[in-house]
């Protein structure tokens, strides 16, 4: 899969501490997209085995109660997406999933995305199917810059937060926040909702 980031450990992202995959690569263009630097389908190539193995090095030092795929646009790399999650799925069982796309629900039900690796209509209708079977919840639409909302992880109004199992309830989403997480390189990332303003 072409990734973005690896971010270990975020209350930023959705319920419980997780980490952050931001999945490298985005053609949807919203306007005032405040991460274009994932747009691009051009990158570091990682395994989804080194994925996985990253999150259970970053489970070692504080329990993760799941990750959160982001990008750039996770649907737009679904096969890998899907060989992911079903990875988690057998070797931690008890960890969440959720996801930002930028796709609607009905959108992503009648196979009207793309992907990098060019499936079908028929196959992305069967991708997105395996993939919401496995989800727990998701941000589903495009980033409106003239609808902003301050909901729990909601840059704009037209987003909607689906509920896929029964592990969550919107109770269980917390306010928006920013967060800057620092690697050991030194390099810093700014994950959460900048929308807010950035910390000084
Ligand atoms: S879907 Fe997300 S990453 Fe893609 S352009 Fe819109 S806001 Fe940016």
């Amino acid at each position: 899969m072409l990734l973005h980031a690896f971010v270990p450990a975020s209350r930023a992202n959705g319920p419980g501490l997780r980490a952050v995959i931001y999945f490298q690569g985005c053609s949807l263009h919203c306007a005032k997209c405040w991460n274009p630097a994932t747009h691009k389908f051009r990158g570091v190539e990682v395994p989804v085995l080194e994925v996985v193995q990253r999150f259970e090095e970053a489970s070692q030092f504080g329990s993760l109660e799941g990750a959160t795929f982001s990008g750039g646009e996770p649907m737009q790399q679904a096969e890998a997406l899907l060989e992911l999650m079903r990875t988690f799925r057998r070797t931690a069982p008890a960890v969440s999933l959720g996801m930002f796309t930028g796709y609607t629900e009905s959108e992503l039900a009648c196979g009207r995305f793309v992907t990098r690796l060019g499936a079908t209509v028929e196959q992305k209708c069967e991708l997105w199917r395996a993939v919401r079977g496995l989800l727990d919840f998701a941000v589903m639409g495009r980033y409106d810059q003239t609808q902003p909302s301050i909901a729990p992880l909601r840059t704009s109004r037209n987003q909607r937060l689906v509920l896929f199992s029964s592990r969550y309830q919107e109770g269980d989403f917390g306010p928006q926040l920013v967060e800057i997480s620092i690697e050991e390189s030194g390099k810093s990332v700014l994950t959460g909702f900048p929308v807010l303003g950035v910390p000084a």
